[in-house]
């Protein structure tokens, strides 16, 4: 359990909210996916496939290095800008986000956010969004800026602010 630390206690600003968990606290680093992230995951490519859209997960927890890896690129590391987030500042790095493509019946992987390969009039794309909004996951392309339309996430309620904080689901308190 958390401190008990008198001088911030306040009753309109619980002291739970009002220090950061990493002053009093030894953060354990996530290393994996969050379980519950983890399990709407697999439910998401089990339901997807019962509608005949075959769903890639084609990334899921990221550690630090990785995300700072990925912020290189197209800012110095050639190829195209692929995130705005350096580490720590992306909900993949406390493993609770994960991106997704679709596969072909060629086996091709792809992005295309029109494709209707289960033929019933709505983009694949989107149902699999629709799928992963149910399970609790909300959707990058409904970002204000820099949409991203692989990514699927749950923030539990937490910013990326409280998790650079040290706050974490309750599935990884430890
Ligand atoms: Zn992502």
């Amino acid at each position: 359990m958390l401190a008990f630390v008198s001088w911030a206690a306040h009753d309109a600003y619980p002291i739970e909210r009002a220090v950061p968990l990493r002053w009093f606290k030894e953060v354990q680093p996530v290393t994996q996916l969050n379980p519950a992230v983890a399990a709407g995951r697999d439910k998401l490519v089990a339901q997807s496939a019962k509608l005949g859209i075959d769903v890639v997960i084609t990334d899921g927890f990221r550690s630090m290095a990785e995300q700072d890896a990925l912020y290189r690129q197209g800012r110095g590391d050639g190829g195209a800008v692929v995130t705005q987030a350096k580490g720590g500042e992306s909900y993949h790095n406390y493993g609770l986000a994960i991106d997704f493509a679709l596969r072909t019946p060629a086996g091709k992987v792809i992005w295309d956010m029109q494709y209707d390969g289960n033929r019933n009039g709505k983009p694949d794309w989107l149902e699999v969004v629709a799928i992963a909004k149910k399970l609790g996951f909300s959707w990058g392309g409904d970002w204000k800026s820099f949409r991203d339309y692989p990514h699927l996430q749950m923030d539990f309620g937490y910013s990326i602010q409280d998790l650079q904080n040290g706050w974490r689901p309750p599935t990884q308190t430890g």
